[in-house]
């Protein structure tokens, strides 16, 4: 397999300001140092809990947010500070569909003209083409081709998320991140959503990054899953590995909290102790050493080394 997209040693530092003069006085470390590849056709799953930086990652490959440090490349090509108009462009072959479906739509807009602009702008189609094509992708999405006539509020909000996610599909994207796309839904009808984004994927031949920090809801439709904490990937293995043999005591933490419907097969739920350390001045040594029921002295000290350790699996632990 070839990798659509890879980042490297990504670096996202936000300054905070202080005094009269506003000057800085320390950065918030969203993202620290990040490494990973998307292979054509993969999901990815970034799970963690909230204030990670997994929502950073995926603005940063965008280039929402402008990296500090550290190489994003595109089917190859080094896009980290590629000039706007051409980022602009190339957002053609990379879309996101994002956590609150209803935020992300405009009310104003009718959901034709919402699902036709991205075509528009991309020179994607035109005139009675581009009505076409609206009319397909709403019927892939599981909407009515009269659906483009009304407005975001008239739809439940899985409606509102297939809306999102055929605007997403409408400039033909090869690459689709997902920002907690279920989130906010129902449990009832996560389940559709993430049945939809696999038989999309099939249909058009997509790669995905979905962020989640429910490590259940990306179970059955992850490839590989890369586990952050506090701006760091610490544990990233293939899904099957990761949930049958997770290396890292925070993955072991966030797996012990999945309901495991085989009584036989219960896990001893284990509660962290303490909340997430601020990003703004991370502890030393393994940032995780704080709530980490393994920790050793050198774990205060040392920070551990993301290593190999077989089955495609890499962990960031002083005991492995
Ligand atoms: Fe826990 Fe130490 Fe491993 Fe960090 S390095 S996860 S503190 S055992």
């Amino acid at each position: 397999m070839t990798e659509i997209l890879n980042v490297e040693h990504l670096k996202s530092y936000f300054p905070i300001r202080g005094g009269i003069m506003l000057r800085t006085t320390g950065y918030v470390y969203a993202v620290d140092d990040v490494t990973f590849g998307l292979e054509k056709g993969e999901t990815l799953g970034l799970v963690g809990e909230s204030g990670c930086g997994k929502s950073t990652i995926a603005r940063t490959i965008m280039r929402l947010i402008e990296p500090t440090a550290g190489k994003i490349y595109f089917d190859g090509n080094d896009i980290t500070h590629l000039p706007l108009k051409k980022m602009r462009a190339l957002r053609k072959h990379m879309q996101m569909i994002f956590q609150d479906p209803y935020a992300s739509l405009n009310p104003r807009m009718k959901v034709g003209q919402i699902i036709g602009d991205p075509m528009a702008i991309h020179n994607i189609a035109s005139g009675r083409e581009k009505q076409d094509r609206i009319t397909y992708l709403l019927e892939k999405v599981g909407l009515k081709p009269e659906h483009r006539d009304r407005y975001p509020k008239e739809f439940s909000g899985g409606q509102r998320q297939r809306i999102g996610i055929a605007r997403a599909l409408a400039s033909e994207p090869v690459v689709i991140i997902a920002d907690e796309p279920v989130s906010a839904l129902d449990v009832s009808i996560q389940a559709q959503i993430i049945n939809l984004l696999e038989d999309l994927q099939e249909q058009f031949d997509l790669s995905y990054i979905i962020i989640s920090h429910d490590l259940t809801v990306i179970e059955h439709i992850c490839d590989r899953v890369a586990v952050m904490y506090l701006g760091r990937i610490v544990e990233m293995a293939p899904y099957d590995v990761l949930y049958t043999r997770p290396l890292h005591p925070y993955t072991e933490a966030l797996l012990s909290a999945v309901t495991v419907a085989d009584p036989d097969h219960r896990k001893k739920r284990i509660i962290l102790k303490g909340d997430v350390p601020s990003p703004i001045n991370p502890p030393s040594g393994c940032r995780f050493h704080t709530r980490c029921q393994y920790k050793t002295d050198i774990c205060e000290h040392e920070e551990p080394e993301f290593k190999a350790a077989g089955n495609n699996q890499w962990v960031s632990c002083h005991l492995r």
